[in-house]
């Protein structure tokens, strides 16, 4: 049996697609010359032959850590009148530490109360991504990933959740390993109802038995 298109469910008539861009390393060569400059000057040599392409590999990886995939935010109308949660858990994260500009990494989970209008779900992967590949501190990226997605939406609550271990305190400084720092935001209706805070911290799993 063939599928017609007549068969096929109705594409959704209306759509907003928010394109988010983000600028690409702005000097490929002179950050390698800096990289080579900074390795210098710490005294590490770059003699082995092993080593002689790694102010160049460093620069790209920095440049990775800071650039986001471009990507488009398709926001749908809320047609079905879906009320309950929508959540993502789990997000993997990586970003830079504004302090040392060494990396911190973790998950985090987001969420919201649908509105008006839904988004697909691989885009919350994209937002943590988007805020996270830039210099930050774990507070302010939770803070942007939530109100950015409650503006986008028009959500009735929004909830981001990110845990996360900060290589600047694991590996130098206090030397925490295994340690992680957890930073909640909540907005809308999650802000001011403590049972609905609730149910969400329950089911991205940081609240209830167990915990
Ligand atoms: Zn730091």
């Amino acid at each position: 049996m063939t599928t017609t298109r007549e068969q096929l469910p109705e594409p959704l008539r209306e759509t907003s697609h928010t394109r988010i861009e983000h600028d690409p390393l702005a000097d490929p060569m002179a950050a390698e010359d800096a990289a080579r400059a900074f390795l210098g000057c710490l005294g590490v040599s770059l003699e082995p032959e092993a080593m002689q392409k790694t102010p160049g590999r460093m620069a790209r990886a920095y440049s990775d850590l800071l650039n986001p995939r471009p990507f488009t935010l398709t926001t749908f109308p809320n047609e079905h009148g879906h009320r309950d949660f929508v959540i993502a858990r789990n997000i993997p994260m990586h970003s830079v530490c504004e302090h040392h500009f060494l990396p911190f990494s973790g998950v985090a989970h987001v969420g919201y109360l649908p509105g008006a209008r839904i988004v697909g779900l691989s885009k919350l992967a994209r937002t943590v991504e988007y805020f996270s590949r830039r210099p930050q501190v774990q507070e302010r990226l939770t803070h942007q990933i939530a109100s950015w997605l409650a503006e986008q939406l028009d959500a009735d609550a929004v909830g981001a959740v990110v845990e996360a271990e900060h290589l600047c305190m694991s590996i130098r400084g206090v030397q925490a390993a295994g340690s992680t720092t957890t930073t909640s935001v909540m907005l809308g209706s999650l802000g001011k109802d403590a049972e609905l805070r609730r149910e969400f911290l329950t089911l991205v799993g940081l609240a209830g038995p167990g915990r």
